[in-house]
């Protein structure tokens, strides 16, 4: 048996980065930049109103309660070439450039209009220069470093990209990640079962995950313990795809369909991983004709298995295919108020464990319950793997580290 992090720099040293494209910024969702961004402009662009209000001078109001003739008003998109003179105040809205001669913003808030002939305005406090005013450039300074290559697009990059006109880049392209699964037993089209099928569930499962971690997932089937039908899958799937997810067949005592397949046409390496569940694993390069070889996963096929392994192996290697500078999940040390038992095997285990804040504030870790690498249910209310030492397990109260799955 080899260790899980031996199994993963393994892999790590055989998958690379995918070469760059350049996209529109709506399309980098989740994708990383290979260049850094520096702001061609500056946010905002001019001085504007952080409230709804009156530009006035601060001057005139520090008498407040004071009385100022309105002589104009200025919106969001509009300007004014009107100047606030002494005595005088302009209306503004958020986001509407200060005209000139105004030094601050006074919040309507803080104000009574007075309708009449003239129209005036009672402002009721005093407020210093500059109060309620965005200044030039103090979001996104022009000429600022806004992002290093590397950076991975997100919602809120996105939109300040979009801030200083940045409408496409270049990031690593996307990659297509192939999910088949492999098994006689498999049923994945709603008819009745037959005398030892069960109904498919990991494709489902791993084309989520491959989706999830921001890939192209593409559905390569169900496939049959059949050689000449596996080799067709696989090498059809290497042609469209950057990697291939494959699940079952990889066990030790395993009929070797995916074994004879995968060993003659590529390069594998199987693997005992002395991890629980998910101690096979097998990783290889298939070549192709099109370009470089294929990584291809071969995860076992206990759906909790499949996914601990996918997590573990898969997920970090397609994060470093993106250009991911993070391939790990986030890591973080939390208590089990209830303990979390194990029995000494030589392995470390990553038991399912719901994660939640306590009302101490400290990070708590509870089982999700049954923890067989077949019983998918209870694994699926998990939001993280408890990472458990070989040894007796983790006493009541005891602190344990956690790789977390989602924070949802
Ligand atoms: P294997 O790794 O192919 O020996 O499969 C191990 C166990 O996982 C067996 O009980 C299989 O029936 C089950 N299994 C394999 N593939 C799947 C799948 N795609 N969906 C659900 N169960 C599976
Ligand atoms: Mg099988």
């Amino acid at each position: 048996m080899i260790s899980h992090v031996e199994a993963l720099q393994h892999v790590l040293e055989r998958t690379h980065r995918l070469d760059a494209v350049t996209v529109p910024v709506e399309q980098a969702m989740g994708l990383v930049t290979v260049h850094s961004v520096i702001a061609a402009e500056d946010v905002p662009p001019f001085v504007n109103s952080a409230v709804d209000g009156y530009a006035v001078r601060s001057g005139d109001i520090t008498a407040a309660p004071v009385h100022l003739q309105v002589v104009g008003e200025v919106a969001a998109g509009a300007s004014t070439d009107r100047a606030v003179g002494a005595g005088e105040a302009i209306r503004i809205m958020t986001g509407a450039p200060l005209p000139l001669g105004a030094d601050c913003v006074v919040m309507v808030e803080e104000t009574e209009r007075v309708l009449g002939e003239v129209e005036h305005v009672v402002v009721h406090t005093s407020v210093p220069v500059g109060t309620a005013l965005r200044g030039v450039g103090d979001d996104i300074a022009e000429g600022a470093l806004l992002y290093p290559a590397g950076t991975e697009v997100r919602p809120a990059v996105a939109g300040v990209l979009k801030s200083v006109n940045v409408r496409e880049l270049a990031v690593t392209r996307r990659p297509v990640v192939g999910v088949l699964s492999t098994g006689d037993e498999l049923v994945d089209d709603g008819s009745p079962l037959a005398p030892g099928q069960i109904r498919e569930s990991n494709k489902t499962m791993l084309l989520a995950l491959v989706a999830e971690t921001g890939c192209t997932a593409v559905d390569l089937g169900v496939i049959r313990d059949d050689e000449g039908a596996l080799e067709v899958a696989l090498r059809h799937g290497a042609e469209r795809c950057d990697a291939i997810v494959s699940s079952g067949g990889v066990s030790m005592g395993d009929y070797d369909v995916v074994k004879a397949v995968l060993s003659r046409i590529a390069e594998m390496r199987w693997m005992q991983v002395a991890i629980k569940p998910a101690k096979p694993f097998a990783f290889g390069l298939l070549s192709r004709i099109s370009s470089g070889p294929c990584p291809v996963f071969g995860l076992p096929g206990n759906p909790v298995s499949s996914l601990v392994s996918f997590e573990l192996f898969a997920r970090p290697a397609l994060r470093q295919m993106m250009g991911h500078q993070t391939l790990q999940r986030p890591a973080a040390v939390a208590i089990a108020p209830d303990g979390l038992a194990r029995r000494t095997d030589g392995k470390v285990h990553f038991a399912r464990v719901q994660a939640a804040f306590g009302l101490d504030g400290r990070l708590q870790v509870r089982t999700v319950g049954a923890q067989g690498s077949h019983q998918l249910a209870a694994t699926s209310l998990a939001n993280a793997l408890a990472v458990l030492p070989d040894g007796d397990g983790i006493p009541a109260g005891g602190q344990v580290p956690v790789m977390l799955l989602s924070l949802g």
